[in-house]
């Protein structure tokens, strides 16, 4: 675990001695809720990494000619490894990211990129500390549920660690909530209820674990939970939304219900939930374990799908998107899905050299639905396969078709969702649809996010290694915005980044944006990846980005995702009038 779980605050180490990078060094920490230990010699510097055990170094590379820290960082003799980020030439920097380094900054040091780079760094590594946290939490949690069957509720003590959780700063931009599942037992005997409740204990902490095994990287679940009697309570931290605390206690009630079989009996179980939202339905844990014990008991009276919200409106909008879950399924069979292309540009050129295919839902009563609002809907659902091969499909064959009338050749970038990703026969899948348009591998490619390279890294490379020896181009899309560092995308086959718009954006206003762009075009051509700027809108904003020569570029300053027919015609004409240069003859 990088983070010393003794103590609450992590130490970062940074060895330096350069006056300028000292100073950025120390503002940047500054704002990190973490002890510093300064060092400006690598003995020294060697020294504090074994006393201090710091969870992270930032190292002046010209201080380590030797790489006597690089090997010290690397863990040896019983000690564990220790994440690190080099800060030096962009020779000296890819040095260290062979000698392990998790990140590195080219010097000169631009503050706010430093401070970018440490919080993100710090953030990931919370993260893995955060779930290892929860999981001893929950084993101990597990005692407890099993003394509360049979001995006293430890109520006080749920209360408390669910208060201490509530207030945690990390907390404040989603929603916790609480759960209260009431159990009922269908057979007149009185030891029914105790009867079942080992079983039914057992089923709730593996439905609440495999929660915390299934959330992303960035969705740590710790839950809290408590039994008492035919009871119990789960607080379920970060819940994005309310539907997602709603999925959760469906599925709890799904796997409860089943019948329970116990020394030749089966019993029927009921179960009623009431879901209590931090903030909306109390501010304490006590408050909110009397909101969701209210409105359980509302969902017992109703009989109304046995699960109710505290807040009426949050069942309202709760089953508006268990409608338009139900819509969707029918969109494919309807042929209410269709495509958008957005052109991608080439910035030295003005030339269109590829499309990215978007996804629109023309829902009849709706109207068109914005992927940002089905997709997640599609990913739960697993409704994003058949949706996704579809898209796929779709795109290639309109490649196909671009080329077969024999207009410029262009690649079409397809959206991939991680659900998709995780399809063991995905390789097979592309192949198979490739095969079937006609489309040269060459003509496609797929976008990826750093969330779905962040989990289960060695399989992916696998996968994505497969796909680049069929010829397939492969990008990280939205970058900038995830834990990714550099040594990991080196290790990934991708041919580009994508940079998040969010950057693009205030690429003018902030100068952390403007930062944060620079250092990544800068970086994704030092490892020689195709740099494509998104959501380019205004014309200063690609006047940036030509000075520092990017790659590629797309957003609404050229073209708003379009029909096809239309994107021929943005095909058939480029941008070389609007980018000031001489149209290329294609
Ligand atoms: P994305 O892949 O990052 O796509 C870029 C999004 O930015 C698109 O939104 C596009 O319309 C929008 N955009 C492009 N240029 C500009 C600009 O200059 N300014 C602004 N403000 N926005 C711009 P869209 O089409 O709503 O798609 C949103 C997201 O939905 C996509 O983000 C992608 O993650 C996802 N998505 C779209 N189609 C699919 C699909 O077929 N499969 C999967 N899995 N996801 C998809
Ligand atoms: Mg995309
Ligand atoms: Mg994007």
């Amino acid at each position: 675990m990088p983070l010393d779980s003794s103590r609450n605050t992590p130490v970062v180490l940074f060895v330096a001695s350069e006056p300028m990078l000292r100073h950025a060094m120390r503002e940047a920490l500054a704002a990190q809720d973490c002890d510093v230990v300064e060092e400006s010699a690598a003995y020294e510097g060697k020294l504090a990494c074994r006393s201090a055990r710091p969870a992270l170094v930032l190292l002046e590379c010209g201080l380590d000619p030797d790489h006597e820290l690089a090997v010290e960082f690397g863990g040896a003799e019983g000690r564990p490894g220790i994440p690190w980020i080099a800060v030096g030439s962009s020779e000296q920097c890819q040095e260290a990211v062979r000698r392990g380094a998790l990140d590195w900054i080219v010097a000169p040091v631009v503050a706010p990129l430093l401070l970018h780079r440490v919080e993100s760094v710090l953030r990931g590594l919370r993260i893995e500390s955060d779930a290892e946290a929860a999981r001893l939490r929950l084993t101990a949690e597990e005692a407890a549920s099993e003394t509360a069957i049979s001995g006293p509720a430890p109520r006080e003590e749920f209360l408390q660690r669910a208060d201490a959780v509530l207030r945690d700063p990390r907390q404040r931009r989603s929603d916790a909530a609480m759960l209260f599942l009431s159990i009922e037992v269908e057979d007149g005997a009185e030891d029914a209820i105790a009867t079942c409740l080992p079983t039914l204990s057992k089923r709730l902490r593996d439905v609440v674990r495999a929660r915390e095994g299934s959330g992303a990287v960035q969705n740590v679940q710790a839950p809290l939970t408590l039994c008492e009697g035919h009871e119990f309570a789960v607080l379920l931290e970060r819940q994005e939304r309310p539907q997602d605390a709603y999925k959760v206690a469906r599925r709890l009630q799904q796997q409860l219900e089943r019948p329970v079989e116990s020394a030749g009996r089966k019993f029927v179980v009921h179960v009623n939930v009431g879901i209590a939202v931090h903030r909306h339905d109390g501010a304490s844990a006590n408050e909110l374990l009397d909101s969701a014990y209210g409105a359980m008991e509302r969902a017992r009276q109703e009989q109304l799908h046995g699960i109710r919200f505290a807040t009426a409106t949050m069942n309202a909008s709760t089953f508006e998107r268990l409608a338009l879950e139900s819509n969707l399924r029918y969109a494919l069979e309807r042929e209410e899905l269709t495509l958008f292309y957005q052109p991608r540009i080439d910035l030295s050129t003005g030339g269109v050299v590829g499309f990215e295919a978007l996804l629109r839902w023309k829902h009849p009563e709706l109207g068109m639905v914005s992927p940002g609002q089905f997709i997640p809907i599609a990913e739960e659902s697993g409704l994003i396969v058949p949706i996704g091969e579809w898209v796929l499909r779709e795109a290639c064959r309109q490649n196909q078709a671009w080329r077969a009338a024999g207009l410029r050749k262009v690649r079409m970038a397809v959206n991939l969702s991680s659900v998709q990703f995780r399809q063991p026969d995905l390789e097979l899948r592309v192949a198979r649809v490739l095969e079937e348009t006609g489309l040269d591998p060459d003509g496609l490619e797929l976008e990826l996010t750093e969330s779905m390279l962040l989990q289960d890294a060695d399989a992916t490379i696998e996968t994505l290694r497969t796909m680049k020896h069929m010829g397939i181009h492969l990008s990280i899309d939205d970058f900038g915005t995830g834990y990714s560092s550099l040594s990991y995308i080196k290790r990934f086959p991708v041919d580009a980044l994508k940079i998040d718009q969010s950057f693009v954006r205030e690429v003018l206003s902030s100068p952390e944006d403007s930062a944060i762009t620079t250092s990544i075009v800068l970086m994704g051509k030092s490892l020689n990846l195709t740099v494509v700027a998104e959501g380019v809108e205004t014309k200063s904003q690609l006047e940036f980005l030509r000075v520092l020569e990017c790659d590629e570029a797309q957003g609404y300053l050229f073209s708003r995702p379009v029909t096809a027919d239309q994107a021929e015609e943005c095909l058939r004409t480029g941008y070389a009038a609007l980018l000031g240069v001489e149209a290329a003859v294609s």
